[in-house]
């Protein structure tokens, strides 16, 4: 059944199993090796897409290369062939969200509408920002001028994770080119498939062919090359901090920059003079939105002790009327987990932890699908791996903190660093948390609050480098100043 949807509306090669996007054309892996990617909506097959290889991820580079020169020469070309491709996702929002759907297990709600409008808008702010990413001139005394110019890398080896395909994936490719560089992008292997209707869709709004690559299969066997290929420049991954570390060690031997953008374990900090209902919605939307797998998931929820049990029962309330099931149902809120694997890691983090289930009622697994029921817990250890890895499914903790101290040192208390949302009506408590919370997000009164001109950077293990926003095409670019002397040059030894 699944299949079936997903059948017209991918291109016809994909489902001959060459889903290798390279120069403008559809190949199957030299090896022929395959893979079979899978719904989370019922674990049922989707499609059986080629498993590149290092020779593949070879060929994919030589490809960037060859496209890169061209691509990098015509800023208003780049201009136009951008803006085309936001046109063109917002066209097709309806193929590329029930694509999504299907192999993500994210709400049709979600993925016809926001996801598709981000990934769009992705493509026209950096459409925008294309032509005034100029250089400088800096003054050396009267004969004497330096240029300071930038430049695209080349080829740069993008790598992403499986929670928002789509716009994952615009992420990486708008900045990217945006600088004009060319690329080859290595999707998840859990959830590659939209990328393929973007490479085609990208191909129609008139993007060269070879401008972006795409390979599908595995971290260790397709990944992995892209780092340490001599012709790649630079590193775009976003993934978890572990995977993370290994990526940085292999581009940092090939003396490679890289971008990460990795996990999280963000809180949300509740006050006891914050509007309690909205901070409640926002706890319980941070921590359940996508399955509860968003990297800036606030779902460490530390309130103030002499209002918990009031917010855990306004946590409660409000969850409850959450609904779980068929992502493919309109008024569906929250879908499964995205694999058999994640779902494990889930129940074996949540094990042993006496939580409750708000949702129950409203509970409604798909039969053979990756499921978990929303869950808040309020009783664990705070030294725990419940506590302090990060768990990437719809589980809330609350924490109860006595002093303002107390909460900032809490909230710090993680190896990561990538988001922060404080709830309070004291502008002391929101300075305080400017200046003291050691992430990079701090959303006051409001979570998840971004937009494409918002830079996102991960501080501690969540990440180097940005995305979104002037500061994520900068790290596309390098640097070149050339000095010019308009009077004669005296050496300094005569
Ligand atoms: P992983 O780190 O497991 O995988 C991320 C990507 O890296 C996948 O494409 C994976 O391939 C690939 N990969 C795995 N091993 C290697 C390797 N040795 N060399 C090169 N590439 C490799 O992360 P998940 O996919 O599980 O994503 C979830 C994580 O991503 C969470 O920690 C989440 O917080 C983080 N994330 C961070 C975001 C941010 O902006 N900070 C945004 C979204 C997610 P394969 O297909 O085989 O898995």
């Amino acid at each position: 059944m699944m299949e079936m949807r997903l059948r017209s509306l991918l291109p016809e090669a994909c489902s001959e199993q060459r889903t290798l996007w390279i120069d403008g054309e559809w190949y199957g892996a030299a090896d022929a090796g395959t893979f079979a990617v899978t719904s989370p909506i019922d674990a049922s097959n989707l499609i059986v897409a080629s498993r590149a290889q290092a020779e593949d991820a070879d060929r994919a580079v030589r490809a960037a290369a060859r496209a890169a020169a061209s691509w990098a020469s015509n800023c208003g070309t780049r201009v136009a062939v951008m803006r085309r491709i936001s046109k063109e996702l917002r066209r097709h929002a309806r193929e590329l969200g029930t694509i999504e759907t299907l192999d993500s297990g994210r709400p049709i709600s979600e993925t016809t509408s926001d996801s598709v409008q981000h990934a769009a808008g992705l493509f026209d702010y950096y459409a925008g920002l294309t032509d005034k990413l100029h250089g400088s001139t800096v003054p050396m005394g009267s004969h004497a001028t330096a240029l300071v110019e930038r430049e695209p890398f080349g080829v740069i080896g993008a790598i992403s994770a499986w929670n928002y395909p789509l716009l994952n994936a615009a992420t990486k490719i708008a900045p990217i080119i945006a600088c004009g560089n060319a690329m080859v992008l290595k999707p998840a292997e859990q959830s590659p498939l939209v990328t393929l209707l973007l490479a085609r869709l990208m191909q129609q709004a008139g993007l060269p062919d070879g401008v972006v690559n795409i390979i599908t299969g595995f971290g260790p066997e397709a990944g992995a090359p892209l780092i340490v290929h001599p012709m790649v420049s630079k590193i775009s991954f976003t993934g978890s901090t572990a995977t993370g570390r290994r990526v940085a060690a292999a581009a940092g031997a090939a003396l490679k920059g890289v971008v990460l953008e990795l996990g999280g374990k963000s809180p949300l900090i509740v006050f006891d003079d914050a509007d309690l209902p909205r901070a409640a919605s926002a706890a319980v939307f941070s921590t359940f939105k996508n399955a509860g797998q968003t990297c800036t998931s606030c779902a460490r929820v530390l309130v103030a002790r002499s209002v918990v049990d009031q917010f855990a029962a306004l946590c409660c309330a409000t969850a409850a009327n959450l609904r779980i099931g068929d992502p493919f149902e309109a008024t569906t809120q929250i879908g499964p987990i995205i694999s058999a694997e994640q779902l494990a890691r889930v129940r074996q983090l949540t094990m042993g932890v006496d939580g409750v289930h708000p949702c129950d009622a409203s509970y409604r697994p798909v039969h053979g699908g990756y499921f978990f029921p929303p869950t808040i817990v309020t009783k664990f250890a705070p030294d725990s791996d419940f506590a302090r890895q990060e768990i990437f499914g719809p589980v809330m903790a609350l924490h109860a903190f006595d002093t303002d101290e107390g909460a900032w040192q809490l909230a710090n208390d993680t190896e990561y660093g990538l988001a922060a949302s404080v709830w309070t009506s004291s502008l002391h408590r929101v300075e305080r948390a400017r200046r003291l919370l050691a992430s990079g997000i701090v959303w006051i009164n409001c979570v998840h609050k971004l937009s494409a001109g918002t830079p996102v950077s991960g501080h501690k293990a969540s990440g180097l480098g940005i995305e979104y926003g002037l500061e994520a095409a900068e790290q596309y670019m390098k640097v070149k100043t050339t000095v010019i002397m308009s009077d004669g040059w005296n050496s300094p030894f005569v």
